[in-house]
């Protein structure tokens, strides 16, 4: 039997990327042997294949919302599959609109895929990917595994979604994003990995002062939207989740805050396991 693992592709919360700067939300799960990807931000492609995955073998795909550093490189990693030896079905989960995305995708890239199909012969791209709309609930089951949603706390997003992946030996879970709710502390129960985007309170001012426009609609969004890593420890306890993965960081690439500061925002709200999030970190299940 195989391996099941969480890679941590991206682990930046927000779209900008700077110098230094990790990557903004994508994940690879590896469950029963079958290879999932969850959000597809800048740099998903790289990731994957840095994680030894063969791009002609996507099949399944989750997108949690439509902000940008959660699908941006969506298109991308289908066509580079495609052109990697991609010949059979991608199935893509996500909120309505994504679909829309995809045709503009496919409309931007029309010249390049109408050519290689009749240069190189290829299947064509726009036979290959399925796109399902989801909703809260059940959301599809394949093999062993199957995945659920909610809505989360995500204005002014409706569509926002956390996932929960389960099998006979694992269950694991994606916030997305969202501000702090008790829906999830109940679609988490007993999880074995929750993984939860997180703000470190403390660096929030020094990060307004740094990338704000000014007002105070970012830090508004912030508050109103996301978590704090104390939030997420304190949803991971209440869950009884067995073990609690930081990503989605803001800040990601303050110099000034480390590992051992995600580690004392949590202190006293979390007993398990905190694992802090960084790009291509392996969590085996
Ligand atoms: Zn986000
Ligand atoms: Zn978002």
């Amino acid at each position: 039997m195989t391996q099941d693992y969480v890679c941590l592709l991206g682990t930046k919360g927000g779209p900008a990327v700077r110098p230094g700067s990790s990557l903004p939300t994508s994940n690879l799960l590896c469950l029963d042997g079958q290879t999932i990807v969850v959000d597809c931000a800048l740099g998903v492609t790289k990731g994957l294949i840095d994680q030894g995955m063969q791009l002609r073998d996507l099949s399944l795909i989750f997108i949690s919302h439509l902000h940008s550093e959660h699908y941006l490189e969506l298109g991308p990693l289908l066509h580079t599959s495609w052109t990697s030896g991609l010949k059979t079905q991608v199935n893509v989960y996500g909120p309505a609109g994504l679909d829309a995305y995809w045709d503009g995708f496919l409309a931007s890239m029309k010249a390049d895929i109408d050519l290689r199909i009749e240069d190189e012969g290829r299947p064509d791209l726009r036979d290959l990917v399925t796109f399902h709309t989801i909703d809260a609930g059940h959301v599809m089951g394949q093999g062993d595994i199957a995945v659920s949603a909610i809505r989360t706390a995500h204005p002014p997003l409706v569509d926002c979604f956390a996932f929960s992946f389960k099998t006979a030996r694992n269950h694991i879970v994606f916030s997305g994003d969202t501000a702090p709710i008790q829906a999830l502390e109940d679609f988490a129960r007993g999880a074995d990995l929750l993984i939860h985007e997180a703000m470190l309170e403390a660096a929030l001012p020094a990060l307004l002062e740094r990338v704000g426009n000014g007002s105070d609609r970012l830090m508004t969004h912030w508050l109103r939207s996301h978590s704090f890593a104390h939030d997420a420890a304190r949803t991971a306890a209440k869950a009884g989740a067995k073990r609690l993965a930081l990503s989605h960081l803001i800040p990601s690439d303050d110099p000034t805050f480390g590992p051992k500061d995600w580690q004392e925002a949590c202190a006293g709200h979390y007993d398990g396991e905190l694992i802090v999030g960084r790009d291509g970190l392996r969590i085996d299940l």
